[in-house]
């Protein structure tokens, strides 16, 4: 069949001194071909655990994949694991000795007596040949699963794949395409889409859908298997057109894109323009904007309007507004935006003000209060946020939150 399990092996992953980049960047190039990893488990430098680990990555999977633990120094413990749980000998290899020796030759280094444990192998396996470095790997077969063991220097462990592992997986595996596609929401919580999607998240389905938060963008990544790279996509489209319709004006975007982009997109594409007035933001949502190639068709003005003379000088505020309401009020952000489209001329006007704190927030006016405002020549609209968290975190929702706004008013 071709299910995987991955074993990382290493005190260094346990502490979080290193991050397991093996296991993401091995189970990434599987599901490119289609080949499902089924379980990664990280494994302390210990004999006992570790043949624990294989019995337990042989019960769930025909293929294990392990890295690390494979050097000369005490703590590697990989090749005496194996032997163990395969309940054989280790076995000197005196060709796998000469060309340890050759590769420090060849780098003018001493080979030392520690190296010599590199050229033995369980009885019954064999090396997998390692360019790169003096570990050779090693491939073994218990039952009806077969063992990889590879370095877990990176670079040595990924060229060590793709010539030898890749090819004897790819070549007895049954094919299966993997498509998968994200859908992008924002403006709700993930519990309120997953009760809107209902059955469509069971575990089993195909397509698979799975859930995602980030920065307050709820990923849905849809994930369709099939013998056939276009039955798939068909099953894909059809889950992506449902989710569509149940999320409604959720959905903002797939894939990569980001609200800023997706903005961008709606105004190049109408060929309108827009202006941005930001206090507590500081600029951010004139950074989102402009991030983008292409932005000068559509951004046409921004402000950062931090103090409230300056709201008042380049917006026009009323400074009446201002003594009786406060900078952080829907009378003043309504201002801000109908100031900036005055002065800007563009179709769009987006303005934010709020208490991004850690201080300055009252019990009326708590921190995370924000007020976005978006006005077009017809109309103004203010919207009032209450966010939670750190200053970093109420500031960048605030301008996700700008962009969201923008983005439903310029859809019409
Ligand atoms: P070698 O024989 O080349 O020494 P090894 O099999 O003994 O390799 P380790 O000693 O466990 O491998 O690790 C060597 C290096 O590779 C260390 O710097 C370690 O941090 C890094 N490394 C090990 N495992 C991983 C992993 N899963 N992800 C990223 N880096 C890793
Ligand atoms: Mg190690």
């Amino acid at each position: 069949m071709g299910r995987v399990f991955l074993l990382s092996i290493g005190n260094e992953l346990l502490s979080g001194r290193t991050v397991d980049t093996n296991a993401a960047w091995i189970s990434g190039q599987l599901a490119e071909r289609g080949i499902p990893t089924v379980g990664i488990l990280t494994v302390p430098d210990e004999i006992a655990d570790t043949v624990e680990s294989l019995r337990l990555a042989v019960s769930k999977s025909d293929i294990v994949i392990v890295t690390g633990g494979l050097g000369p120094t005490d703590d590697d413990l990989t090749r005496q694991s194996l032997a163990q749980y395969l309940g054989v000998e280790l076995q000197f290899h005196p060709e796998l000795f000469e060309s340890i020796a050759a590769f420090f030759r060849r780098r003018n280094f001493t080979m030392v007596d520690k190296n010599r444990i590199q050229a033995y192998l369980p009885i019954g396996t064999e090396a997998i040949s390692n360019s790169s470095g003096t570990a050779p790997g090693i491939f073994a077969r218990k039952d009806h699963a077969r063992i990889f063991c590879l370095p877990g220097v990176p670079s040595e462990m990924k060229i060590m794949f793709n010539d030898f592992v890749l090819p004897r997986i790819i070549h007895s595996a049954g094919r299966q395409f993997v498509i998968s596609r994200r859908l992008k929401c924002f403006g709700t919580g993930e519990s309120m889409i997953a009760e809107k999607i209902g059955d469509m998240m069971l575990r089993g389905r195909n397509p698979l859908i799975n859930c995602t938060v980030s920065d307050g963008v709820i990923t849905l990544h849809i994930v369709a298997t099939a013998p056939d790279s276009s039955v798939a996509e068909t099953l894909i489209r059809k889950d992506q057109t449902v989710l569509c319709e149940m999320l409604g004006d959720w959905v903002y975007g797939t894939d990569d894109q980001t609200l800023a982009e997706v903005v961008g997109y709606h105004l190049a594409r109408t060929g309108k323009t827009i202006a941005v007035a930001e206090s507590c933001t500081g600029g951010l949502i004139a950074k989102m904007l402009t991030d983008i190639p292409g932005s000068s068709r559509y951004f046409a003005y921004g402000w950062v309007t931090y103090g409230n003379q300056a709201k008042q000088s380049e917006l026009g505020v009323d400074p009446a507004l201002l003594n009786k309401y406060g900078a952080v009020s829907e009378p003043v952000v309504r201002a801000m935006a109908e100031g900036a489209l005055r002065k800007s001329g563009a179709d769009f006007a987006v303005a934010v003000s709020g208490i991004a704190g850690p201080e300055g927030g009252t019990e009326q006016k708590p921190v995370g209060l924000v007020y976005i405002g978006v006005a077009t020549p017809d109309q103004t609209m203010v919207h009032e946020s209450r966010f939670s968290n750190s200053r970093p975190v109420i500031r960048h929702r605030a301008a996700l939150t700008a962009l969201n706004l923008i983005r439903l008013q310029i859809r019409g």
